[in-house]
């Protein structure tokens, strides 16, 4: 069996699939992998270094003629402009790989035809079994930690308190709003630097993660258990909870330095939690950085993929991070893969069975058709 990875064609995007130390793993289970040339250049991984794990080193066209299933990083509806560019290379073959499944509704009748099987590794289930596969947190926690770097290249100010001949240096404030995995990295690594970190999440079993990476929980009393649905996630809430969130944020943003903004709800545009005012109450210098900016920002003022200057305050519209730390975030995608693979290989073939949950709830498309019962009901 032929498994193919395909260097990727998203603008700026520098991660690769499976890294070197995969395909040897992968050849001890039958599996020969063919890797088109250059694929893990921007990510520090040589053609050489895959050819000496085993795999065979081709040209894109021959990584897609004989490879039975494909494995990217980004493709289908999260890089949809390459794919339905190449989409004829993809009949037949069984894709693995992020690909935006809440976003199929508008390539359906494309994808029927082409007799494609698809595996989106969003859907990869929050459960303790599917936990190294999860690739969603794996890239949560790559991104929370390079948002607290930006931050802190940007502040005029330095993070740790310093005691120095010249004086007492004040440390940085810093306010992450949404602990999830990437919130939960950022207070993190904003702690490791010396700030003083605040952060609020409307799940209340966030509050004791908080607690326990020695940083400040702001109660607003907005927090239920309502706010949770039973796999974990947040539930969208209305204008009414958004509007007293924000009134309730004000004080704690205008005396941050540093606000990171991670608020998300799974599948819906993400809640817009800082206005223009509370921005202009910030003091000048001040950095936020949305990492909500791909779903449409945490900040009204967010553009995504730009960092825009208003009333002195820097606002990062934070796109894809993970790819500016290309070597680990691919060696962490990579063993995620791998995990997932080793459900779907056997004895050197390729198997779905679909008795497996992370296997069902992770099947998009089967043979051209949609078959994940959430994506359906999502998009009917
Ligand atoms: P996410 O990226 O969807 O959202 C980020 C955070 O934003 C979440 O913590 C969410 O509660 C929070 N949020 C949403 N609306 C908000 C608002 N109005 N104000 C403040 N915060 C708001 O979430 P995620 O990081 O992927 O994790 C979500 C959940 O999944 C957590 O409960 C986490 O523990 C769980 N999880 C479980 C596993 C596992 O069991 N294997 C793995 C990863 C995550």
């Amino acid at each position: 069996m032929f498994v193919g990875v395909i260097k990727e064609t998203y603008p700026n995007e520098k991660r690769v699939a499976l890294i070197p130390s995969e395909v040897q793993k992968l050849g001890r289970m039958g599996v020969e992998v063919l890797v088109e040339r250059g694929a893990g250049e921007g990510a520090g991984f040589s053609d050489e270094e895959y050819s000496q794990a085993g795999a065979k080193v081709l040209d894109r066209e021959e990584v897609f003629s004989k490879a039975e299933v494909i494995l990217k990083v980004r493709d289908l509806m999260a890089d949809q402009e390459n794919f339905l560019r190449e989409i004829e290379r993809y009949s037949g073959k069984v894709l693995i790989g992020f690909l935006e499944p809440f976003a199929v509704g508008d390539i359906l009748d494309r994808v029927n035809s082409l007799n494609l099987t698809a595996f989106a590794m969003e859907l990869i289930p929050r459960t303790t079994r599917a936990q190294s596969m999860d690739a969603l947190s794996s890239m949560a926690t790559v991104a929370g930690y390079k948002a607290v770097l930006i931050a802190a290249n940007m502040l005029p100010k330095m993070f740790p308190m310093l005691m120095t001949a010249a004086g007492t240096v004040l440390p940085a404030r810093v306010f992450v709003v949404g602990a999830g995995v990437a919130g939960l990295q950022a207070i993190a690594t904003a702690k490791r630097l010396g700030a003083v970190v605040q952060a609020y999440d409307i799940r209340p079993a966030a509050k004791e993660q908080v607690l326990s990476l020695g940083a400040k929980f702001v109660e607003l009393g907005l927090e239920s258990e309502q706010a949770e649905d039973k796999g974990g996630y947040a539930r969208a809430m209305d204008e009414e909870f958004y509007r007293r969130q924000r009134e309730m944020m004000t004080e704690v943003v205008s005396e941050s330095d540093v606000v990171i903004t991670t608020a998300m709800v799974p599948g819906k545009k993400a809640p817009v939690l800082v206005t223009e005012d509370m921005v202009k109450g910030m003091r000048p210098g001040s950095v936020i950085v949305d990492l909500a900016a791909e779903r449409g920002g945490n900040c009204e003022l967010t553009v995504p993929g730009e960092v825009v200057e208003r009333y002195g305050v820097r606002i990062v519209g934070a796109v894809n991070l993970p790819s500016q730390v290309p070597y680990d975030a691919s060696q962490m995608y990579s063993r995620n893969l791998f995990n997932f693979l080793s459900l779907l290989v056997k004895e050197g073939e390729f198997h779905i069975s679909l008795e497996d949950e992370i296997v069902r709830d992770t099947l998009l498309f089967r043979n051209g058709e949609l078959v994940n019962e959430r994506i359906r009901e999502l998009i009917s």
